[in-house]
């Protein structure tokens, strides 16, 4: 068993929702808006939270942290993953237009896990700032207005900043991984599991990302790897499990009916001057076998999403049943 529910419930994260107004000139974003708000907050937060006068980033540098965390040698003994994931998630509503009009309301969430929830300040005023530098094409602007915090139930509860103010609160608490366990609806008598993916989701397989539903092995596998290098970076802590008899018990779960398809998407790399496709699979699978064992997982899977490129918003899932 290893200490795998020990570290779910003891993981911590914050979710919130951020509320932009539109300024005086309408704003053009493009269809997927993910990554013009990763790409426009980076830029923000690195003006505010690094302070660093050489070519280097000093030890402190919040920036660096949050955005260039750096490699653990000894971190590949526990997950070949090579990848260490950011302490945050984006997540936009998708909305296909690319123009906004004067006054509207812009709403998207975020998620900080771990150590990154302790730096919520400086998420705010990077957040306030990033919508007053202007965004999009011709760097139109948007207000912040408010930052309500997300419950565990997925709804605004406590206000964390007032725009109209510029105050930030302190009344709210972070998540922890037992209470979302705690809070998931689950029929343990049902034999099945039914995963929408809702924004491109994009596992790999053997060096390739799988363009159809994943095996139940595949998801679980992801979900692992997550998990444990956000839980190892970002908030100290070492998953130990026995992982191949995990993961036999999971192949043993079977892809019953599926129907996905795969959605491009392009992004501007800054770095790489170029645009890149970041494809990855939409809609749903069906699961049959015995899924007890991996409830745990699939709930904290909705608040750290699947595969590669989740802070652009992707691997967004949702985990319900199909009643017999
Ligand atoms: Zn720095």
């Amino acid at each position: 068993m290893g200490n795998s529910r020990e570290l779910i419930s003891k993981f911590k994260l914050a979710k919130f929702t951020a509320i932009y107004e539109v300024g005086d000139e309408g704003i053009y974003l493009p269809e997927y808006k993910g990554s013009t708000l990763r790409g426009a907050f980076g830029q923000s937060f690195k003006q505010i939270g690094c302070d660093c006068a050489g070519a280097k980033h000093n030890d402190g540098c919040v920036y660096s942290y949050v955005f260039e965390t750096k490699p653990i040698m000894n971190f590949q003994v526990i997950n070949k993953s090579k990848d260490i994931p950011r302490p945050f998630v984006f997540e936009t509503i998708y909305d296909p237009r690319t123009y906004f009009s004067p006054g509207e309301r812009i709403y998207f969430s975020f998620t900080l896990y771990g150590k990154a929830i302790d730096y919520l300040p400086y998420f705010v005023v990077s957040l306030q700032e990033m919508g007053r530098y202007g965004l999009g094409k011709h760097r139109r602007r948007l207000y912040l207005r408010q930052i309500f915090q997300v419950n565990v139930n997925g709804d605004f509860e406590n206000l964390v900043y007032d725009g109209t103010k510029y105050k930030i609160y302190s009344d709210w608490n972070y998540l922890l991984g037992a209470e979302i366990v705690d809070h998931f609806n689950f029929d343990l008598n049902q034999d099945n599991v039914l995963i929408h993916f809702i924004s491109p989701t994009r596992i790999k397989s053997k060096g390739n990302y799988i363009n159809t539903a994943p095996s139940f092995e595949e998801l679980i596998k992801a979900i692992i790897r997550r998990f444990s290098s956000i839980i190892f970076f970002h908030q100290d802590l070492s998953l130990q499990m026995d992982y191949s008899e995990f993961f036999k018990s999971a192949s043993s779960v079977k892809l019953e009916e599926y129907k996905t398809n795969w959605l491009d998407w392009e992004r501007y790399s800054n770095r790489q001057k170029d645009r890149i496709k970041l494809g990855g699979i939409v809609g749903k699978a069906l699961y049959a076998g015995e899924v007890t064992e991996f409830i745990d997982w699939l709930a904290i899977a909705e608040w750290i999403h699947v595969g590669k490129n989740p802070v652009f918003g992707l691997g967004k899932i949702k985990v319900v049943q199909k009643l017999n």
